[in-house]
């Protein structure tokens, strides 16, 4: 499983879930070229531990575990996934 990132992330961005993920896997960074270009922040499915840390970390609730995540955001699963294979 992994978590991800859903639609109150856009238009927020704030990076608070950056900061406390143990093993880095959200992005872009704002360290990274197309930061200034998304409207959101993605979680790379392959590198997610599971740990939770975004969950608490994040203002407007964005982040769930995949199986957890509501009905009408379903597509940002998929969302989350293709940022990393368009890398
Ligand atoms: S659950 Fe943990 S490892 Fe996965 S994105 Fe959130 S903070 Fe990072
Ligand atoms: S903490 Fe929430 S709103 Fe902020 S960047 Fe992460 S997912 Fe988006």
């Amino acid at each position: 499983m992994a978590y991800v990132i859903t639609e109150p992330c856009v238009g927020t961005k704030d990076n608070s879930c950056v900061e406390v993920c143990p093993v880095d896997c959200i992005h872009p960074t704002p360290d990274e070229p197309d930061y200034d270009q998304v409207e959101m922040l993605h979680i790379d499915p392959d590198e997610c531990i599971d740990c939770d840390a975004c969950v608490e970390a994040c203002p407007v609730d964005a982040c769930f575990a995949e199986d957890q995540v509501p009905d009408e955001w379903q597509s940002f699963v998929a969302r989350n996934a293709e940022y990393f294979k368009a890398k």
